[in-house]
């Protein structure tokens, strides 16, 4: 047996409504990918079904595959399950974490689950690229909801609104956010998942980094809303752990009304023919979730926040250069470029280059996340290098900088 076979959700738990469901009618099932649909016969899917029949009393000699280790982690779908129920109503099992290779495999596999002929769904822009990528090769029209600047970045919900139809089969939304870091409000979570209900829609709530949020900010999880609409939750060791060589990640689903059911036996499907994370790191999962590791967290936080600060302050003092809301969590922030003051410089990609080759200082140009003439720096970089970044993208601005 494979290290992720995933035996599919036993009976009578996939309708605990909760007692705040406002049951307006009924849920309405989402469509899941038509090639995955529970027609084809998979040998881990099988082979985990009979494993749930077998007779107590007596040890399973295992003859069916050829692995020579027996090597399932369950233990390691329940911890991520219970780290993700800690503080919230809506608790989750273990059958309703899929493990991954790293946050990018969970996009992967939660928008082909989605993808149906024709259908679109609704991304952040300024967003993350590998989103894009996801849908191109999956034939998933993307439409992009505008992220707004001079609003601590957050989301226009009445063009959300506008640009959804019934061929939409979800909202990706990124708490904490990057590239902006913006760490949204209880309020304002609460009015994406009303809107996500109101187009009858799942949200697939990228949260890879949880918990990375600054002082006098909370993070709240997406499941807290899990009474309106049904929430793909995506997860990751990468960031807040910062072990991304480890590629672990997971996708979990919370769907109180039933209303992912396929979607859900898509997802067991196609992670029975894909490949999830090496067995020996599922089987260090429940050891590094089982401490909180406070004095870690609490150290990268003050460093990060600490530096935010710094970049956001100095970046503040450079004519040419705009970042409209200080970070709250994360480890990036968007800068608007003023191109009609920077002689010989047109625009992102031409800052980014120019930058490069005269001072040696890599940022993304935002064109790469669908904001022109703005750029994303990342500020987990080492303190005493982000001061010298910024002492470069100073001197570079200032000797381009022109009156007219
Ligand atoms: C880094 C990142 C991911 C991918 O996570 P990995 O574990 O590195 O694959 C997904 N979403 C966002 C917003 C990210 O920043």
């Amino acid at each position: 047996m494979a290290p992720t076979t995933q035996i599919p959700a036993s009976n009578g738990h996939e309708n605990n409504v909760s007692p705040h469901s406002n049951a307006n009618g009924k849920a309405k099932v989402a469509k899941c990918n038509p090639g995955l649909l529970p027609n084809r016969l998979t040998i881990r899917g099988v082979v985990g079904g009979l494993l749930t029949c077998t007779n107590q009393g007596k040890r399973t000699i295992p003859l069916a595959v050829g692995d020579a280790s027996s090597y399932s982690h369950p233990a390691a779908r329940r911890s991520i399950a219970d780290h993700l129920s800690v503080g919230v109503a809506h608790k989750f099992r273990e059958t309703d974490v899929f493990l991954t290779s790293g946050g990018n495999q969970a996009l992967h596999v939660s928008l082909t689950v989605l993808a149906t002929p024709g259908c679109n769904i609704l991304l952040p822009r300024p967003g993350f690229p590998l989103y894009e990528s996801a849908c191109d090769l999956l034939g998933i029209e993307p439409r992009y909801y505008t992220l707004q600047p001079t609003r601590s970045w957050e989301i226009d919900l009445d063009q959300v609104k506008s640009i959804a139809d019934s061929n939409t089969v979800g909202i990706v939304v990124i708490n904490p956010n990057n590239p902006c870091g913006a760490v949204y409000s209880s309020n304002h979570l609460h009015q994406i998942a009303e809107t996500a209900a109101a187009l009858n829609i799942p949200l697939i709530a990228d949260e890879v980094y949880a918990h990375m949020v600054f002082r006098g900010n909370k993070f709240v999880p997406m499941v807290t809303f899990a009474h309106l609409a049904p929430i793909i939750n995506i997860g990751s060791f990468s960031k807040r752990w910062m072990i991304p060589g480890w590629r672990f990640g997971w996708v979990a689903i919370c769907d109180p009304r039933g209303s992912l059911k396929q979607v859900r036996s898509a997802m067991e499907m196609l992670m029975n023919v894909s490949s999830g994370p090496a067995s020996v790191i599922q089987a260090a999962v429940p050891a590094i979730l089982s401490d909180p590791h406070e004095k870690f967290h609490n150290n990268v936080l003050t460093i990060l926040e600490s530096s935010a600060n710094t970049l956001y302050e100095r970046i503040n003092q450079i004519k040419a250069l705009k970042c409209h809301s200080r970070p709250q969590g994360s480890m990036f922030m968007m800068v608007e470029i003023d191109t009609s003051h920077l002689l010989g410089i047109n625009n992102d990609m031409e800052f980014a280059k120019e930058l490069m080759r005269e001072e040696s200082v890599l940022v993304l140009p935002g064109a790469v996340i669908g904001l022109k003439n703005w750029v994303r720096i990342f500020f987990g970089a080492p303190s005493n290098l982000l001061a010298e970044a910024c002492d470069r993208i100073k001197s570079f601005c200032e000797r381009r900088w022109s009156r007219s």
